[in-house]
């Protein structure tokens, strides 16, 4: 039995007759870039996540890019982010001009601890990146209370937790603004690249909606050096068909989940993730953590299950941010977080029994290596 780490075709084969129709009416309608599509699927993903405003985008980074542009952060400005996050939350800041501030994980959630925020905030901090990392809320009260007493704007990375809840909240209404990705293996991904700025804040979206569109309300009329940065009528069309399955999807994703956990519970040589009263998360990937985290891999392999490590290289030792002079041991959670995790097949297309018997090779090969 082979078990895919994720299986991006189930989707399109389960809501085939759908997304052709959506696919046909967008060829035939003539018009490709910003049209009805994008506006309906801004309106219903904005409803989806309990907010005011949704601005399709052409990605997850740009929409994290064009948030901090809008909130007027740049050159010479220092903005919070993660230690152990994917790096493209640390490139926004980049692109921006201004300078990512590494915080570490609290080592039970794998999300910024709040009790070290305060430390990392300089006179040029303006702003803190959440991460809802592997689609579990961060903790965005205590998040919201430190920025809050420093002024500074609080940004969710909601890469990978569309429908994710902290205290009964969705990801993408708990802070100044949320980027969203649709890159196909998110858990509401397109048929390519996407990406959506969500926020309450009617300016701030009226802000992104100019920068997405080189600068401009009005065709050729520039207002500022924008880019080009759109959600197409295609993606948005496909994505709504998507967007009416999340909820199910999310809930299939929370069934493999607590097969993994009950079947490795017992297995003391892992750590599974562990989940906080208050989050409800969407489980975009289920990450354990092991010592001997090749063998297994390479075992899991062997027997044609897929695994991934999310992620190996922390984003200050990467070649991207040599130069910059941190140095290994600076950030010892992230380091050791990327030396042990792997994540387990998982997805909305994953059998739970597939789920038990990739638990119990799991469990298996770690008896046999003691
Ligand atoms: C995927 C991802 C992004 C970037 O999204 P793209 O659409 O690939 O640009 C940003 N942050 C996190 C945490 C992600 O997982």
């Amino acid at each position: 039995m082979k078990v895919p780490f994720l299986d991006l075709r189930a989707p399109y084969l389960e809501l085939e007759e759908e997304l052709d129709a959506a696919y046909r009416r967008v060829m035939g309608s003539g018009w490709y870039v910003l049209g009805r599509e994008v506006e309906a699927f801004e309106e219903e993903f904005a409803a989806y996540c309990e907010a005011e405003h949704c601005v399709g985008v052409a990605n997850g980074l740009d929409a994290l890019h064009l948030i901090l542009r809008a909130c007027g952060i740049g050159e010479g400005d220092e903005v919070i982010v993660p230690s152990n996050t994917y790096i493209a939350t640390w490139l926004a800041v980049s692109y921006a001009g201004a300078t990512p501030v590494p915080v570490e994980p609290d080592e039970g959630t794998y999300n910024l601890d709040p009790e070290l925020i305060e430390a990392a905030i300089t006179p040029r901090t303006r702003a803190v990146i959440a991460v809802h990392l592997y689609g579990q809320p961060a903790e965005m009260d205590a998040i919201n209370e430190v920025a809050g007493r420093h002024g500074l704007k609080v940004i969710e990375d909601a890469a990978q937790a569309h429908g994710a809840r902290y205290k009964g909240r969705r990801a993408g209404s708990l802070g100044d603004a949320a980027g969203f990705s649709f890159y196909p293996g998110k858990n509401l991904g397109a048929f390519g690249d996407g990406g959506a700025v969500v926020t309450d804040d009617a300016e701030l979206a009226d802000r992104v909606r100019v920068l997405r569109n080189y600068g401009s309300r009005v065709k050729y009329h520039n207002e500022v050096k924008g880019f080009n940065s759109r959600l197409d009528e295609l993606q948005a069309a496909l994505l709504r068909v998507k967007l009416a399955k999340l909820d199910e999807w999310n809930a299939r994703r929370q069934t493999v989940a607590a097969r993994y956990l009950e079947a490795l519970g017992e297995e003391s040589d892992l750590t599974l993730p562990s989940v906080p009263g208050w989050a409800e998360p969407v489980w975009h990937l289920f990450v354990v953590r092991l010592p001997e985290r090749e063998a297994l891999q390479r075992h899991l392999a062997d027997m044609g299950i897929g695994t991934l490590v999310h992620y190996p290289v922390p984003p200050h030792l990467s070649e991207a941010y040599a130069g910059e002079g941190w140095l290994p041991e600076d950030f010892p959670v992230a380091e050791a977080l990327a030396g042990d995790v792997l994540s387990l097949p998982m997805g909305p297309h994953l059998e739970p029994e597939a789920a038990e018997l990739v638990a119990g090779i799991v469990v298996g090969s770690a008896a046999a290596a003691r």
